[in-house]
């Protein structure tokens, strides 16, 4: 077996060294601020070895990755009722597609496109305050990353919000199906907050080690959820977690795995690791580049891809 670190430490250098590094976000204009230059990477193994490299304590926009912790929180609060509101199919659209809402009658493809996100935040924001429901969703990502000083960024939150017209328009529309039942403005001003999470690769590598060990955290024995969901969180990851690059990402790396257009992905090798990246420049599918080519690296020199060596 190649010694973790070595292999982490090898890509990082590679990787820092490349010049094809995609196109960083513009539509939320906070995003194009960061630099592309960046390169982080933070592997979380069984037996609670980290090997890190690059800039992996520098926290980025977690973005669309928050959806993964918005539905472990909706399943816990709702259960298979989630899945009357959204679907689990692969979308083969971009993420914030609104065609085949339409064709779909307001039901999303999977909680993982935009609009997906948005039913599921607002499912888990019935009942609550949005301030309480934000509240009880930065709780849950400082108790997994076991770090309280995991925040959101209102610079990056506000900027989406003054620009997110897509999102607004695709919430209107499940609005008017009926999907949604809290006020637009409330929903959309939750999942912009939850979007705009910020954690380092070694924070979210942390954070998502219970997706890895069948619902547990092996570093505190703290169950998050039942083996059977954890298996089927990673099994939409692994369908659905890079809008109509999921077929792309499954054949190069071969791990669930959701990107968040920050330019970060969270990689889980189940019973082996948690892995996370961070590359903020983005392919024609708003997927993280060099994150995506680092992951293929990693899983074909640890034999980590689920489909085999
Ligand atoms: N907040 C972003 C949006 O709704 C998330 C997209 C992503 O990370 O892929 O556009």
């Amino acid at each position: 077996m190649p010694n973790l670190q070595e292999v982490v430490s090898d890509i990082a250098d590679e990787m820092k060294a490349r010049a094809d590094r995609g196109e960083v976000a513009t539509y939320i204009p906070e995003l194009a601020r960061v630099d592309p230059a960046a390169f982080g990477i933070a592997v979380i193994a069984a037996d609670g070895t980290v090997a890190a490299a690059g800039d992996s304590d520098v926290p980025f926009s977690i973005q669309s990755i928050s959806k993964v912790f918005t539905l472990t929180l909706a399943l816990g609060k709702s259960g298979d009722r989630v899945w009357r509101r959204v679907g689990r199919e692969p979308s083969g659209s971009p993420f914030n597609s609104i065609v085949q809402l339409e064709r779909e009658r307001g039901i999303p493809r999977n909680p993982f496109i935009n609009a997906g996100a948005i039913a599921i935040t607002d499912l888990i924001l019935s009942g609550h305050k949005p301030r309480e429901v934000l509240g009880e969703i930065l709780r849950f990502m400082q108790f997994l990353a076991q770090d309280p000083s995991v925040a959101i960024d209102e610079a990056v939150a506000a900027s989406e919000a003054r620009t997110g017209f897509r999102n607004a328009a695709l919430a209107n529309y499940m609005k008017s199906f009926g999907v949604l039942d809290n006020p637009v403005e409330y929903t959309l001003g939750v999942y912009v907050h939850h979007c705009a999470i910020a954690m380092s690769c070694r924070q979210l590598a942390t954070a998502g080690r219970f997706l890895a060990h069948d619902g547990r955290d092996p570093s505190t024995g703290h169950s998050v959820v039942q083996a059977e969901r954890a298996r089927r969180i990673n099994a939409v990851m692994l369908t659905c977690g890079h809008y109509d690059g999921s077929g792309e990402f499954a054949y190069r790396v071969g791990l669930p795995g959701k990107s968040g257009v920050g330019g970060g992905i969270l990689a889980i090798a189940p019973g082996k690791a948690s892995v996370a990246v961070w590359s903020p420049g983005l392919d024609r599918a708003g997927n993280s580049h060099l994150g995506r080519v680092a992951l293929e690296a990693l899983t074909r020199r640890l034999g980590w891809s689920i489909f085999g060596a």
